[in-house]
């Protein structure tokens, strides 16, 4: 059973049809890249897959491991295992970030109807979680990526991704920004999510990220169409030959 499968879909937003007739499927165990111009509707996939309110299914279906979840509210999306990491990620302030991860967790271990962990178990787990992405407990106690550099948001991201294990994540861009450091500690953290029951799409401009995350196909996406599905080498070819080569 394919864990994510997605059949001519069409999506508008602000009566804009973004979307034309877009297909996707996405098998456990594989890693999936999309690459595209800037404005080739790679962000607006992402966020319709994750139930954001803005955009409109005008025709198609989504199916997560075999159920519809066009229905869904972008929370019980996440409790079902679809995990979205923004491209842009949102400050909360007043609110800590261990206070936030654990409400994220309490919410889906109470919508699998498993107990809510208390602060002290809460603090235990995420010890464990912290080592993954290389970040020190401090950040826990600081407010929702408040002050954070671009680096230590995106490492957050890859916390909570790592702590809800939610089976099909979705990064957007979560490469932009990074210095080689970063990019790696990075990718050593999704590598380490990685198993052979889980998928990641990643929506990446540039190969080197996949220097670190090696894809099983590669996409190229154009007009809010998938245009070429390769391997890992057709993000070479397309550094090489930027997007004009495929027109
Ligand atoms: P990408 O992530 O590939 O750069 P996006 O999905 O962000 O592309 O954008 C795809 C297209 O949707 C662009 O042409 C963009 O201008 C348009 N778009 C995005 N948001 C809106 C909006 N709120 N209203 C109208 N058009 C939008
Ligand atoms: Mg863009
Ligand atoms: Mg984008």
């Amino acid at each position: 059973l394919p864990l994510l499968e997605v059949k001519n879909l069409n999506v508008s937003i602000n009566n804009n049809e973004i979307l034309k007739d877009f297909n996707l499927t996405i098998n456990p165990g594989e890693i999936h890249a999309i690459m595209g111009p800037n404005g080739s509707g790679k962000s607006t996939f992402s966020k319709v897959l994750a139930g954001h309110p803005a955009y409109s299914v005008l025709n198609g279906d989504i199916f997560f491991k075999g159920s519809s979840i066009l229905e869904l509210e972008p929370e019980q999306r996440s409790h079902l295992g679809i995990f979205l990491a923004f491209q842009y990620p949102i400050e909360i302030p007043g609110v800590s970030n261990e206070d936030f991860l654990r409400l994220a967790y309490n919410s889906k271990q109470k919508f699998y109807n498993k107990p809510e962990v208390d602060p002290i178990e809460f603090l235990s787990i995420m010890n464990e979680k912290l080592q993954l992405v290389n970040m020190s407990p401090i950040f826990l106690s600081r407010n929702v990526n408040e002050g954070f550099s671009g680096g230590e948001k995106k490492r957050n991201e890859i916390l909570q991704m790592i702590l809800l294990d939610s089976e099909l994540a979705i990064l957007d861009e979560t490469d932009s920004g990074l210095d080689i450091d970063a990019l790696k500690t990075i990718s050593a953290g999704i590598n380490n999510f990685m198993t052979s029951s889980k998928s990641i799409l990643l929506i990446t401009h540039y190969q080197r990220l996949l220097d670190y995350i090696k894809p099983t196909y590669v996409h190229v996406m154009q007009n809010g169409q998938i245009i070429k599905t390769g391997s890992a080498n057709l993000a070479i070819e397309l550094e090489k030959k930027g997007y004009e080569w495929l027109n």
